[in-house]
């Protein structure tokens, strides 16, 4: 354990055995160090003041609102410590054994009769900041044998996935904004400063762009809120929703009309470009003003400072994605990027090369496979999936569709759909209609309610901790391993143990069934690809003597070890003595440095022609349906965006009461014309209205919001019948999903549209 005992000897009987315990921030993707003190030991211990951990090699102290609630999180009398098995409507205690005995006895039966596509499975955000979910999800998918699979990512970041794999070989293969050392920084659709970014790793957002300010440098913002990010921008170009795409075009078409395109020094690697001049040629900055706002002086200028500063970095994020043209613009972002030389160099998109899990970090390019799409399509729609995923649209109508092939099971893991889909009411029902359901979740929510059964994750500082899927995408390469700050409760099973016994429940093994048996098999299929990796460090060792090093580690642990070991830092188990191993990181409790970004192409790419495709062949059938809706009439009344909030994160903080006290969060802004003209009135609630759904909320006036834009906040809608979230049902808000439409979507990708929806806002 990584735990510096006694750092405050002061004779106490209490505060003698204070220590101090540090710890990864599992709550967002920022990845802040803290430093949390700890009193007693074992079953007892209690957790005293949690902060920024300054000698933490990435976060150096920073530290957001919500890290330091980790406490109350773990002491949130809300939080479910046992199993809850539902019988005729009322939530009972049970054992773990009685609660997978139940789940073999409702499940099983409906696999039996109906096939295993009968099951639905949905892996929600929380997944990613947890060892259990990115390490054990994948067995259990193959344990229900279900290819109805959904996740969070279809509803927010499978746009910027899709255009990576694309253009660079690989869904985590994406270039992340080398914001230390740029000097022109380009930002569309994403609030760093309250969300503290996303597909791009970083603490202190605000202090990194604080600080490319004082040295010089620009950030550009374009969005149609004056978010806090925007406040701090030196420009603000407040956008229509849903129109980065457009922008995007027309900045490409200005570079390339005017001779500004220099690949600069991975022009060798670059295909496509005579394919993109073709496509973008349409979307001049004056054919995109009327549908974006902006006027083509400004498209035409923006495009010249990016190619004239020395290093400039565009970077887009959720609000690029949840748009009706999500894919094309997170293409477009990369091509802006390689356009102006700014892929692969300092300053520019850069491909990290982490200590675990990348998929680009070993051999060399030309080993990739074509990205696949439409390999199936969902029942009642038609849509494709992609990257194994069925899109999260789809989930309410594959459920309440009745047919062969109906969804009548649903496994929700550590996911709130309830919320965070489109057209919630009608999942709501979809949800309530089900023949059974398991949840494994720390509460009682508003999508848990609608179980049968309810597995309780321990929570966060009970759990061991090393962000595998986020570090792949940190602006600087770091490897931080956080032990467990408590142990678990009694009989409490880890959250890998859950997901691996519900696994072998689905499989027929039984309710008993030994976790470990699915941890042998990871770790076995793990040394296995790895031996047989020829481009690897262990290629042709003896997979015995691998799992003979490993031991006595078992679970996560053991897994992140083996990563390490064989990654490109790795000791490759004695075949690089100085390198990386679980022990070494559990030597440096402030987690190690492993340097700045380094150029990495060709050798990082992973396309099947080792070239980054700039105009790849599904996107580029994609832009004729850019290039229709240059036809269309403009829309002439209100458009729905969303919003973060620093204290909010979607909607799993809102049970601690110091984060959601104080002045509403859950409102509605609208621009003082539109609030004039609608007769709206600041603080009175007013009626929202889309295609699917209506909410009353209340009216916040501000012009830090383009004139004919409305926006609500996410993750909010508590107080529902059968949660029992008590602070979160006092400040419930209203679910914005209620008013997105399922039927809008990106097409390419299957995402969500939640940004640009069509409303009427009429005062209460
Ligand atoms: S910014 Fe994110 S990782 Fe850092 S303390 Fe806040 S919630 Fe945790």
């Amino acid at each position: 354990m990584t735990i510096v005992e006694g750092q405050r000897p002061t004779g106490d009987p209490i505060e003698s055995t204070t220590r101090t315990a540090y710890r990864t921030c599992p709550l967002c993707e920022a990845g802040c160090g803290l430093e949390i003190s700890v009193k007693g030991s074992g079953p007892g211990a209690v957790i005293g003041r949690i902060r920024g951990d300054r000698d933490d090699v990435f976060s150096h102290g920073y530290v957001c609102p919500k890290g330091s609630t980790l406490r109350q999180l773990h002491d949130d009398p809300d939080r479910i410590r046992v199993p809850q098995v539902k019988r005729d409507g009322v939530w009972h205690d049970a054992t773990w054994d009685e609660a997978f005995e139940e789940i073999e006895r409702r499940l099983l039966p409906i696999i039996e009769a109906h096939g295993r596509d009968a099951v639905a499975i949905y892996l929600g955000n929380p997944n990613v900041h947890t060892l259990a979910g990115q390490l054990y999800a994948k067995p259990l998918i193959r344990g229900l044998g279900t290819s109805n699979v959904f996740s969070a990512s279809t509803v927010d970041q499978r746009p910027k996935e899709l255009s990576s794999a694309l253009m660079f070989g690989g869904g985590l293969i994406i270039p992340v904004p080398d914001i230390d050392r740029t000097d022109l920084f380009f930002v569309l659709g994403a609030n760093p400063y309250a969300s503290n970014g996303s597909l791009a790793t970083a603490p202190d957002w605000p202090g990194r762009i604080e600080a490319l300010q004082a040295r010089g440098g620009r950030m550009i913002v374009v969005d149609p809120r004056r978010s806090r990010t925007a406040e701090q921008a030196d420009e603000w170009l407040a956008i229509k929703p849903g129109a980065d795409a457009f922008l995007l075009a027309a900045m490409v078409q200005v570079l390339i009309a005017d001779g500004l395109v220099d690949l600069g020094d991975v022009e060798p690697y670059v295909a496509g470009l005579d394919d993109l001049r073709a496509l973008v040629a349409p979307f001049t900055p004056e054919a995109v003003s009327t549908v974006t706002g902006i006027d083509a002086a400004t498209i035409r200028r923006v495009a010249h400072d990016l190619a004239a500063a020395p290093t400039a970095v565009v970077y887009g994020r959720i609000g690029t994605c949840t748009a009706e043209f999500g894919t094309l613009a997170s293409w477009l972002v990369d091509v802006l990027n390689v356009c102006t030389g700014n892929l692969d160099r300092p300053g520019g998109a850069m491909f990290p090369t982490p200590a675990v899990g990348g998929s680009n970090t070993r051999g060399k390019p030309r080993v990739g496979r074509e990205v696949r799409l439409g390999r199936r399509t969902t029942r009642v729609r038609g849509m494709t999936d992609s990257m194994g995923e069925l899109p999260a649209v789809a989930l309410a109508e594959e459920m309440d569709t009745p047919g062969e092939g109906q969804i009548r099971a649903f496994v929700c893991v550590a996911g709130n759909p309830a919320l965070s889909l489109p057209n919630g009411d009608r999942l709501d029902a979809a949800l309530d209609g089900l023949d059974f359901m398991v949840s494994i979740d720390i509460y009682r929510n508003e999508t848990s309610r609608h179980a049968d059964v309810i597995l309780p994750a321990p929570s966060s500082l009970q759990k061991p901790h090393y962000d595998i899927a986020l570090l792949q995408l940190a602006i600087h390469n770091v490897a931080n391993w956080s032990p467990a700050v408590l142990p678990l409760d009694a009989g409490q099973l880890d959250d890998w143990e859950v997901l691996a016994r519900l696994a072998l429940v689905a499989q027929g093994a039984g309710a008993t069934a030994d976790a470990a048996i699915v941890d042998d098999m990871v770790v076995g299929a793990l040394i296995d690809a790895a031996i047989a990796d020829e481009h690897g460090p262990v290629h042709g060792r003896d997979a015995a003597e691998i799992l003979a090093a490993l031991a006595p580690r078992v679970g996560p642990a053991r897994l992140v070890d083996l990563l390490l070991r064989v990654g490109p830092y790795g000791d490759a188990f004695g075949a690089n003595p100085d390198g990386l191993t679980l022990s070494a990181l559990e030597a440096a409790p402030h987690g190690v440095d492993l340097g700045p970004l380094q150029p990495r192409l060709p050798d990082g790419l992973r396309t099947p022609t080792g070239m980054v495709e700039l105009a790849p062949g599904p996107i580029a059938a994609d832009v004729e349906r850019l290039r229709a809706a240059l036809d269309r009439p403009a829309h002439d009344g209100l458009l729905l965006v969303g919003r973060r909030d620093l204290r909010s994160n979607n909607s799993w903080m809102h049970n601690v009461e110091v984060l959601v006290k104080g002045k509403p969060r859950c409102t509605l802004h609208v621009h003082p014309d539109d609030a004039a003209r609608l007769g709206l009135v600041d603080g009175r609630p007013a009626a929202v209205t889309s295609r699917v759904g209506r909410v009353e909320v209340p009216v916040e006036v501000t012009d830090a919001i383009r004139a004919g834009v409305v926006s609500l906040p996410h993750g909010w809608g508590h107080g529902q019948e059968g949660a029992t979230l008590g602070v979160a049902g006092r400040y419930a808000g209203v679910n914005s999903n209620i008013l997105s439409d399922e039927v809008a979507v990106d097409v390419l990708s299957g995402n969500a549209v939640l940004n640009g929806i069509p409303v009427e806002v009429t005062g209460l």
